[in-house]
């Protein structure tokens, strides 16, 4: 078996973080753990902190620093990750956040950083073409639906619209991503664990860059 990863994402909403997450995960057999799929299972759940994860989601803002790293530390501690490694994706999205990642992985440091770059105007139009499957998680496009109508190949989930992809809210998630997230380009780049990737091209074409990338590091 390929060996493992540990990995973390980083790009801006609708730079395909999502989709190439999913397939690095399948690479490299580990987890794919998106804080923004967890945050929504807990919405759909019905649960009291789903309840309040969904009015700050719903308005594009940030679930706290403290909330967030106790669910990633918490997951960074079941078996599947500790062995082989993890990709962990919409996690870190702040400075604090990334000290944080760096106190919960001290004995299985992150190996690589990978920075998805793609313009702000490009991603503001994949974001409003943007599905995706309700209970998977898998990513659609209007332009790239699914084969059957607005159900998911994969698993037979209702392929739709997020609640966050409407316009005000996609604004308010950039604006935070330049203010909170970007700041953790420099961050990782001195730490020697950034790659930056050029987002533009197919998937298969970007997934190539991603592996070449990581290959090349080891
Ligand atoms: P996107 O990258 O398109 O904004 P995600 O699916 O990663 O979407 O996250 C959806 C929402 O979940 C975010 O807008 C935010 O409200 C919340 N969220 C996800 N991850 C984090 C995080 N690490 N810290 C704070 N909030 C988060």
């Amino acid at each position: 078996m390929t060996e493992g990863v540990r990995l973390v994402m980083l790009g801006r909403q609708g730079a395909g973080k999502g989709t190439q997450a999913i397939r690095l995960a399948q690479h490299y057999v580990v987890p794919h753990i998106s804080t923004g799929d967890m945050l929504r299972a807990a919405v759909a759940a019905g649960t009291e902190f789903g309840l309040k994860a969904k009015e700050v989601m719903d308005a594009g803002g940030l679930v706290s620093d403290d909330i967030m790293v106790g669910v990633v530390d918490e997951r960074l501690h079941q078996s599947d990750t500790t062995g082989r490694g993890y990709i962990l994706d919409g996690f870190p999205r702040t400075v604090a956040q990334a000290e944080s990642l760096a106190a919960i992985t001290a004995d299985r440091p992150l190996e690589v950083v990978v920075n998805l770059e793609v313009p702000e105007d490009v991603v503001a139009e994949r974001i409003t073409k943007r599905r995706v499957c309700r209970t998977c998680g898998h990513i659609y496009s209007v332009d790239a639906p699914p084969k059957h109508g607005w159900i998911c190949d994969v698993d037979g989930g209702e392929v739709v619209q997020r609640a966050d992809d409407t316009a005000e809210a996609v604004r308010k998630r950039l604006d935070l991503y330049a203010a909170e997230t970007l700041p953790l380009v420099p961050f990782y780049a001195e730490r020697g664990l950034l790659v930056e990737i050029d987002g533009l091209g197919s998937t298969d074409e970007v997934f190539e860059r991603i592996f070449a990338a990581i290959d090349a590091r080891r």
